[in-house]
């Protein structure tokens, strides 16, 4: 089995009602897919984390490489495709591009060998994870402290255990929308804090200080992902355990935060940190120094899926007889595209969703929808 062709699909949806978090403005939903296609017929799909577009280009300036290449050699490929842009491509979109390869790939060796991708992987811990509703933007046009909690009393409604909201704008209108959130959720619903490093070390351990007795499970990229220093300054004089990780890549990426321990919870995607096969040497990093491991996700029902495998196989740390159990980053916010692209969608029943059993990344593709939500301009 050969690779015969590489392809982009560049999905885009423009947002009636925009919204922020605090480092970047959504006036779209842009993602990008990755399809690989072998000699024999058998597809993989893949998505990026990041930019469709510039994502698109690198998978692109990859693509002359892939062409003939074994698809289950995925170690060799992921060194091969690294090492080619090694030089100016450590981090970034180098390495988004090659996650999305990497997924495509492992759903190919999944539908050659007729299992999960979870199985090859290892084996699966589990059939199904509890997933927590991520949301509560700040979007344009309405009161974000009663926006939030509307939100979030909605997911609570709807059975998820644990709900996820944006703050890092302001230290005083985001304390407001702590204390309402947790008013509208009540006492028994967790309750996650995303900065997206919107803060300095000043002010995130202000808040985290103030917040904390709201009962924060973690505190998300409270600053900056370049100063780890200020992350460990964030971790040392706030109660609120600390998370981050979405926009590290590759194990290089993830050592300094793993290893000085920046961090109490390390969120690799799959779509960015550089697929299956590096996210599961970040696993093992992880588990190795003691620190949890959440995986991020924001993207389509491919990222999904794609986490989903991953997360069955993740080994317990510790072991016991009731262990940690990985728990879903599931995206509430606005997006059409998001379960239109595969033929049955990734959908929570009261808060749990099940782990796809079938082949490679256990999904199929609509192909219908791809042509619906193509992007036509940028
Ligand atoms: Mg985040």
């Amino acid at each position: 089995m050969k690779i015969s062709a590489v392809r982009t699909h560049l999905l885009d949806y423009r947002l009636p009602t925009p919204f922020e978090s605090a480092s970047m403005r959504f006036d779209r939903r842009s993602h990008i897919l990755v399809e690989i296609v072998c000699d024999d017929g058998t597809t993989g799909w893949g998505e990026c984390l990041g930019p469709a577009r510039p994502n698109a280009a690198v998978v692109e300036a990859y693509a002359s490489r892939l062409i003939g290449a074994d698809p289950l050699e995925t170690e060799k490929i992921w060194a091969t495709l690294y090492n080619a842009l090694r030089d100016q491509g450590q981090r970034g979109l180098t390495i988004t591009a090659l996650s999305g390869i990497d997924i495509a790939l492992w759903d190919i060796k999944g539908k050659h060998f007729g299992v999960p991708v979870s199985t090859l992987l290892g084996g699966r811990f589990r059939e199904s994870v509890r997933a927590y509703a991520t949301g509560s933007f700040k979007r344009d046009g309405v009161d974000r402290v009663e926006d939030n909690a509307a939100e979030t009393k909605r997911h609570a409604e709807a059975g998820f255990h644990a709900v996820k909201i944006k703050i890092g704008f302001n230290v005083e209108e985001d304390f407001r929308v702590i204390r309402a959130v947790r008013d509208a959720i009540g006492s028994d619903v967790r309750l996650m804090i995303d900065a997206n490093h919107g803060y300095d070390a000043m002010e995130a351990v202000e808040l985290g200080r103030r917040a904390a007795e709201y009962g924060i499970d973690w505190y998300e990229e409270p600053v900056v992902p370049e100063q780890l220093g200020a992350y460990r300054q964030v971790r040392a004089n706030q109660p609120i355990p600390v998370a981050g990780g979405e926009t590290w890549h590759t194990r290089w990426g993830m050592r300094e935060p793993i290893e000085t321990r920046a961090i109490d919870i390390v969120q690799p995607d799959l779509a960015g940190v550089g697929g299956f096969t590096e996210a599961k040497r970040v696993a093992d990093l992880a588990a190795l120094h003691g620190i949890r491991v959440v995986p991020h996700v924001w993207g389509t029902a491919v990222h999904i899926a794609a986490a989903l495998q991953f997360m069955a196989a993740m080994i317990p740390n510790p072991v016991r007889v009731n262990p940690i159990e990985p728990i879903l980053e599931f995206d509430r916010t606005d997006n059409p595209f998001r379960q239109a692209i595969v033929k049955t969608p990734i959908e929570h029943v009261g808060g749990v969703v099940a782990i796809p059993d079938g082949p490679g990344l256990g999904i199929e593709i609509n192909r219908d929808a791809l042509t619906e939500f193509r992007m036509k301009d940028a």
